[in-house]
């Protein structure tokens, strides 16, 4: 093996399975570090996000239920939520762990993680990576990703009114998971400000060092 690519066995050999948690606001980047940590890592990205996005495209009953909640800005119930991460995670290609990027985000789901991964596996260890970025910045990079995609690229929720929505809804139900995690003592704060590299460099030292550890 050359260079600093980790292979996935070497995840597996440092600690059983590893599931890491990319929790942040909307905008912090959370999907393109979660796609860099799964290429890195080879753990698959579960973005629970474009899992439902394409239940929306492909007019699934799901996709119908969701489109809605979605396009206001608000939460897909948990229990709803929780059938769709626990199908996912059984799934063979996270039999070494996977990425959660925009799982959980309410206490309810952050709860029934742990039995879930007990569930489905053999205990996990598992690490929580917070991006932090500040409120401003975040609102600049959601704006910029409006003006980038244009009309027929942008995100249904990436409309102003709606982006404000999900930051309330951020601050309100999954800022406090921060301190959740914090308190079992699994997390770390990552500054989410900088260039794509450096802040993967920053998730990739803690990763490195959790699997060391
Ligand atoms: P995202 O791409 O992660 O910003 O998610 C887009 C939208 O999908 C959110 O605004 C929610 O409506 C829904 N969603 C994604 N993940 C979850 C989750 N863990 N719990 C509830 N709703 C979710």
């Amino acid at each position: 093996m050359g260079g600093s690519k980790v292979a996935a066995t070497d995840v597996v050999a440092g600690s059983t399975i590893v599931l890491i948690v990319l929790l942040g606001p909307p905008g912090a980047g959370k999907g393109t570090q979660a796609a860099r940590l799964s290429a890195k890592y080879g753990i698959p990205q579960i973005s629970t996000g474009d899992m439902l996005r394409a239940a929306v495209a492909a007019t699934t009953p799901l996709g119908e239920r969701v489109k809605g909640i979605m396009e206001a800005g608000e939460l897909v119930p948990d229990d709803v939520m929780l059938e769709v991460v626990e199908d996912r995670l059984s799934q063979p290609d996270c039999a070494s762990g996977a990425i959660l990027d925009g799982y959980p985000r309410t206490a309810g789901q952050a709860e029934t993680l742990d039995p879930l991964v007990w569930r489905i596996g053999q205990g996990r260890s598992s690490l929580v990576l917070v991006l932090d970025v500040p409120e401003e910045e975040v609102i600049r990079r959601i704006s910029g990703r409006l003006e980038e995609a244009g009309e027929a690229g942008k995100r249904d929720d990436d409309e102003d009114h709606v982006v404000l929505e999900r930051l309330r809804v951020y601050r309100e139900l999954t800022e406090p998971l921060v301190e959740f995690y914090r308190d079992k003592g699994v997390m770390t704060e990552i500054v989410g400000v900088g260039t794509v590299d450096e802040i993967f460099d920053r998730m990739d030292a803690t990763v490195r060092e959790h699997l060391q550890g």
